[in-house]
């Protein structure tokens, strides 16, 4: 294997290549574009896509791409080769600016919400020249956004990028206020923590509820789970090993910053860790992360799961989302430093994510609202559907001795007591973690731990982005034009500590109790994505989207539209998975065993041995299938009664309806499962599952 630093970035068009490849003056203005956010002359794109086509020609590309991220979830590319005739019959390579900037594509193909009836079925990729360009599978992927002709949002990365603006925007105006006029220019970085589980293919592909619907909907508890915690950080694998290996070699061939992985909770679950980067590009890696695992994976023999919870009975995965806020020269405004009390610039900060979490509870909950995740959040090993926030120890007593107005008593920082003379002592944490929380200050950063592991990130963090740009444009309405602004800084920060301390909860998140008391404290608890979409259609929501130029009216009720019709028709394909695979499966399995049973009961009663086992058994078994065909009908009428109604109204029918009469359907098949002899079966076991890569 090459060396990492050759391997990093070699199929990437990055700021190293452009500097070396791209004449001084194109360079410069192509910096300054991006830097600016103003539009780029086409000449100057001329010079760019002609020296981007021979970079990738020499890579071996043959095509080019417009690369997209539509609301499917998953990214979109149309390939056009760079061949171009020349009138004698040969052809010769071309590559415009025109080709660069902008491309065109079937809008109407991909979800669009309301907007359907009232745009143009045209819609268009733009580059985005703020994320590099790279090459993949022969092919100059050019990362665009992707919006409809009258230029509606119909992707993840258009919302993001104008929320990035927005945040910018607003936080520089109160660096200005804090005097800080050395910076210019505020960015947010994100670092998204990737949970997947590698599974078999053999086995995987024996299970229709695996290929399409990436959880399984059926299967009895396996004798062993996650119950002797022997996965969590265990050894690698050989098998994994190999795969890892190859994994992050594509990761860096393509710039992503892979660095940390290990084994997570459930058996043959893992995780990835990039190092964080501006969050656009952190958004583009962590798509491209996903389609790379899944690649990498089959060639492996391999079947990686992002489904938010595969398996019931073992945890589900999501993706942690690390959220800060940096200026142009790299400084962490999230960094407390020693004495956090007497930094202002980060008690303002906190002051305003503080505040961007209690007032829009609603729509942090519904960026992370997904029929996947609806199976993980809430149920005991991922946060409850509650937001909160976990700021440790030591930032609570700096809260509230401001609330207070008492002096602070700082917190000794203890040594770590670990009782062998030969380890050099360690300096313990002012904080532990809680793992339980929500979202969570780790230290300099903020960990949003509610997306799930398939889901964009994009949703979850134009959403942060915004809803902070909201408390900062707030703060500096109020504090532009203060005379004493020393004191009307620290009017501001205790007013805002006060009023949002009901969103602060240091306790354990899975209990019952917090629930309670959440409720007591007036905090929202939207345990689906049916409860959580209302939020994008809120009137002050919408407001606030309006405001910072996130999305018009359209897009917010477009989105809204999205989820529910999402939602709606992957209960659908789940529902009919399910009546599949027990009506053409499971009832023949156990039609084919009960038959044996009978026979042998017959033969041993010829012999005149009594065949109390197989009568027992068997007339067990029967009534169970009697109970299986009927909950199979059951379901069915469910799915076909919504029949009538469209997608937006079909969601609340298939969550109230549909989604109980599967999971009593699921109790009697896995019943049936643990009845049945193994070799009449019809699919792999969860044992079969969970442990096929030891
Ligand atoms: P853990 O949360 O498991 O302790 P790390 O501290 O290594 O792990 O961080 C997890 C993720 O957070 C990584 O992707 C890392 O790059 C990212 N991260 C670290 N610092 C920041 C930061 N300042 N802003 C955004 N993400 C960050
Ligand atoms: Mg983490």
């Amino acid at each position: 294997m090459a060396k990492p630093s050759e391997i990093f970035g070699s199929l990437v068009f990055n700021d190293a290549v452009m500097r070396e490849r791209l004449p001084k003056a194109t360079y410069q203005a192509l910096r300054e574009s991006v830097y600016s956010g103003s539009e780029l002359n086409v000449d100057i794109a001329n010079v760019v896509a002609a020296e981007m086509k021979n970079w990738a020609l020499e890579k071996g590309a043959t095509h080019y791409a417009h690369w997209f991220q539509p609301l499917t979830g998953i990214t979109a590319e149309k390939h056009d080769s760079f061949i171009a005739p020349v009138g004698d019959g040969t052809v010769i390579m071309e590559f415009s600016g025109k080709e660069l900037i902008k491309g065109e594509s079937d809008g109407s193909s991909f979800p669009s919400g309301g907007m359907r009836a009232t745009f143009e079925a045209r819609g268009y990729t733009n580059w985005d020249p703020t994320s590099y360009a790279f090459i993949k599978d022969k092919t100059l992927c050019i990362p665009t956004a992707f919006c409809a002709y009258g230029g509606e949002a119909l992707d993840e990365k258009t919302p993001l990028l104008r929320s990035m603006e927005a945040i910018g925007n607003q936080a520089m105006r109160i660096m200005k206020l804090m005097g800080r006029d050395d910076v210019k220019k505020i960015t947010t970085n994100v670092g998204a923590e990737q949970e997947y589980f590698l599974i078999d293919k053999t086995a995987c592909e024996a299970r229709p509820d695996l290929v399409y619907c990436g959880r399984t909907l059926l299967g009895a508890k396996p004798p062993k789970r996650q119950e002797m915690d022997d996965h969590y950080f265990g050894a690698i694998q050989p098998r994994i090993k190999l795969f890892m290996e190859e994994l992050n070699e594509e990761l860096w061939k393509v710039g992503i910053l892979s660095k940390t992985q290990h084994n997570e909770a459930a058996p043959s679950q893992h995780e990835m860790a990039p190092i964080f980067t501006e969050t656009s590009l952190a958004l583009d890696h962590n798509q491209l992360t996903m389609e790379i695992l899944a690649k990498v994976a089959k060639r492996h023999d391999l079947i990686c799961l992002l489904h938010e919870k595969p398996f019931v009975g073992v945890n589900g995965s999501g993706k942690h989302t690390n959220w800060s806020i940096s200026t142009d020269k790299g400084e962490n405004l999230l960094k407390p430093g020693k004495n956090p009390e007497n930094n202002k610039v980060f008690l303002i900060i906190l002051a305003a994510v503080m505040q961007a979490v209690d007032d829009y509870q609603d729509l942090l909950r519904v960026s992370v609202a997904t029929a996947g995740n609806d199976h993980r959040l809430g149920a005991h090993e991922a946060p409850p559907a509650i937001i909160s926030m976990f700021l440790g120890d030591e930032l609570d007593h700096v809260i509230e001795s401001i609330v207070t107005g008492q002096e602070l008593t700082k917190l000794k920082k203890k040594m770590l007591e670990l009782g062998a003379m030969a380890l050099p002592g360690v300096v313990k944490d002012t904080t532990d973690r809680n793992r339980t929380s929500p979202f969570a200050f780790t230290g300099n950063k903020f960990e949003f731990r509610m997306p799930g592991s398939q889901q964009s990130i994009g949703d979850a963090c134009f959403v942060l982005n915004t809803i902070v740009a909201e408390s900062f444009r707030q703060f500096a309405d109020r504090l532009e034009g203060s005379e004493d602004m020393d004191a009307a800084v620290d009017a501001l920060i205790k007013e805002v500590f006060t009023k949002h301390q009901r969103i602060v909860f240091n306790g354990d998140n899975y209990t019952e109790e917090w629930e309670k008391e959440a409720e007591a404290r007036g905090l929202h608890n939207m345990r689906n994505t049916v409860d959580a979409a209302p939020a994008l259609i809120d009137e002050k929501n919408i407001e606030l989207f309006k405001r910072h130029g996130i999305f018009s009216e359209i897009e917010s009720r477009a989105r809204y539209e999205i989820k529910l019709e999402e939602y709606a028709k992957l209960r659908n394909i789940e529902a009919l998975t399910m009546i599949d695979m027990t009506r053409k499966n499971i009832l023949p399995a156990v039609s084919a065993y009960s038959n044996d049973l009978a026979n042998t009961a017959i033969a041993k009663k010829e012999l005149g041995v009594n065949p109390r086992a197989e009568i027992q058994l068997l007339s067990e078994i029967s009534d169970l299938q009697a109970d299986l065909l009927d909950k199979i009908n059951a379901l069915e009428s469910a799915v076909d009664s919504t029949e009538s109604f469209t997608l937006t109204e079909q969601a609340p029918i298939f969550l109230k309806d549909v989604l109980p009469k599967m999971e009593e359907l699921r109790a009697v098949a896995d019943k049936l499962e643990t009845l049945t002899a193994e070799e009449y079966w019809p699919f792999p076991s969860y044992g079969d599952l969970l442990f096929s890569t030891k």
